[in-house]
């Protein structure tokens, strides 16, 4: 009776070899008795395809892969790690869009999730619910967004809340918070899931909500897959709209815009007629063009006269807003946007307008995405930093990062995001951690590079850190990265006791997501 262990140092000699797991360990009663020994990849490819991410920093080579086409698959696995006297490490992947090696395992198993898709009867999306008592879509937390949306717009339903980029999971945003312009007003996406399945780090099936193994729920929205795989979220739908107006309008005066920004998120009711249904803020600098691969917002016609703002000022900050319409408001959407907008501050003239369809202005990075695909510049380094800073020294920020740092250095080429959401939005029983204040800004540094100068935007986050730390500005670090045990305390601050508490609860032997260096591996 052989220990798992030894069967995955058996694999070292089995790399090379393309035939599943199970086939060079025929001996191993164990693995045999197990449906997924056959669902076992430890051929190079496999391997590999595992082994790095969208940030392409971190490369960590696991064992081997496992390709799931059930729930159960993915309990008997996590069950032989939990038995075993030297349990082995294990990582879902959902579509591996992480910057840090989050979704690696060292020397362990990946659980590759999409390998469930094609297991799921009819497209793993399904609705339910009625006008009373609300709709709801049950979904594999292996779905990519977009095929979520997809498939609820057939009912002319769709989630309330996205991530301004559709292609990644469920399971993946979830263990994060899920957040983009819709959140100020609906908050994120951990905060409208009713009910999921999760398969704990015990090898435990279990179906969580706020009322039935709350705490288990409350973990895993925002736990960073350190408690259990999301096998199924139940998620909230409202009828869908049909078109959107989306508007951007330039500031050169940082303090007005975020002035203008936070008056416009305090209409912020679920069901307030009238408030915007999507707020963001980007910094424009002197790249070339106002546009960049995450929009293609500006015409060509009006490129000159915005670089020319940009030159005169350095910084150009854009307010980017959105509010939805159908066939029963196409009437009435102009005038409340006008209402909205028509004591802003912004640079005269400087107001731009689109009016797009609901799917192309939810989807509206996919083609930047395929643009850059096309000419081999997005599977590059992606040295991402994201933060939220508090409300109170988004001024503080301005001044010292964007002018001092950002501006002075020069190197900055991808987007800059900066804009506001409502801490009442958030629940602070989940995991996710936010500042203190009612009010706090999401800033987003999503650089690309060439593969050889990524260390100089890594010099950048690392200056950015430590002049926050300087000025005591206390950010929280969203899709968090932290070195040192220390670092995650931190970064928990008053959840810390809790999280760590969950963890022995869930997953006492720590096999979860260990490429989040929260538990092992510092
Ligand atoms: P992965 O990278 O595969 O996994 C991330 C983490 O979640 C890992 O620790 C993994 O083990 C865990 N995990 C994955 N699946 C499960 C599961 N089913 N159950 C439990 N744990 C799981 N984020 C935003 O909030 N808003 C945005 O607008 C946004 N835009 C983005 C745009 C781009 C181009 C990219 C690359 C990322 C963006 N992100 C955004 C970040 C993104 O939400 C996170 O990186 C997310 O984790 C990626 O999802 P994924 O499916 O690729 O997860």
């Amino acid at each position: 009776y052989i220990v798992v262990i030894f069967i995955i140092s058996r694999l070292i000699s089995t790399i090379g070899n393309s035939k599943p797991w199970s086939a060079s360990l025929s001996h191993n009663n164990k693995l045999l008795a197990l449906d997924v020994a056959g669902k076992l990849l430890v051929d190079p490819d496999s391997l590999k395809s595992v082994s790095s991410d969208f940030g392409h920093i971190v490369k960590e080579h696991p064992k081997a892969v496992l390709c799931p086409s059930t729930t159960q698959d993915i309990v008997s696995l996590i069950k032989v790690a939990y038995n075993d006297s030297i349990p082995f490490s294990i990582a879902a992947r959902g579509h591996g869009h992480s910057t840090r090696g989050q979704a690696m395992a060292h020397d362990g198993v990946v659980v590759d999730m999409s390998s469930l898709k094609n297991h799921r009867n009819g497209s793993g999306v399904t609705v339910s619910g009625n006008n009373f008592s609300g709709f709801y879509a049950d979904v594999g937390g292996e779905q990519l967004w977009i095929d979520v949306l997809k498939a609820t717009l057939e009912y002319g339903l769709a989630p309330l809340s996205f991530t301004d980029y559709l292609y990644l999971t469920v399971g993946g945003t979830l263990s994060n918070a899920g957040i983009s312009g819709q959140t100020f007003r609906y908050g994120p996406q951990i905060a409208n899931v009713y009910e999921m399945d999760v398969v704990t780090g015990k090898g435990e099936l279990v179906t969580c909500s706020a009322y039935k193994s709350s705490d288990l729920f409350y973990a895993v929205l925002g736990g960073l897959g350190q408690f259990g795989i999301i096998t199924r979220a139940r998620i909230a739908l409202e009828p869908a709209p049909k078109r959107v107006k989306w508007v951007r309008m330039l500031y050169s005066n940082f303090s007005t815009f975020t002035k203008d920004q936070e008056y416009l998120i305090s209409f912020n009711g679920r069901r307030q007629n009238g408030a915007l249904n999507y707020l963001e803020g980007s910094l424009l600098m002197d790249q070339g063009s106002p546009n960049n691969w995450r929009s293609s917002f500006f015409p060509s016609s009006d490129h000159s006269r915005i670089i020319s703002q940009v030159t005169k000022h350095g910084i150009i900050y854009c307010l980017e807003v959105a509010k939805y319409y159908d066939d029963h408001t196409k009437n009435t959407v102009d005038k409340e946007l006008q209402q909205l907008i028509k004591g802003l501050s912004f640079l005269p003239g400087l107001m731009f307008e689109k009016n797009v369809s609901y799917v192309e202005f939810l989807n509206r990075v996919r083609s930047g995405e395929l643009k850059l695909q096309s000419q081999g510049l997005w599977d590059v380094p992606h040295p991402w930093l994201n933060l939220f800073v508090p409300k109170s020294r988004i001024i503080d920020f301005n001044n010292g990062v964007f002018k001092e740092i950002v501006l002075k250095r020069t190197i900055t080429t991808g987007p800059v995001l900066v804009y506001p959401m409502n801490r009442n939005k958030w629940d602070d029983r989940m995991s996710a951690v936010i500042p203190e204040e009612d009010v706090f800004y999401a800033v987003g540094f999503l650089h690309s590079s060439g593969f050889g100068n990524w260390g100089d935007f890594e010099e950048q986050n690392k200056e950015i850190l430590k002049c926050c730390d300087n000025a005591g500005i206390k950010i929280k670090q969203y899709l968090p990265h932290h070195a040192t045990k220390e670092g995650w305390i931190n970064h928990f601050g008053s959840k810390w006791k809790t999280f760590a508490e969950r963890k022995a609860q869930f997953d006492p032997k720590m096999i979860l997501a260990p490429g989040q260096r929260i538990f092992n591996n510092i």
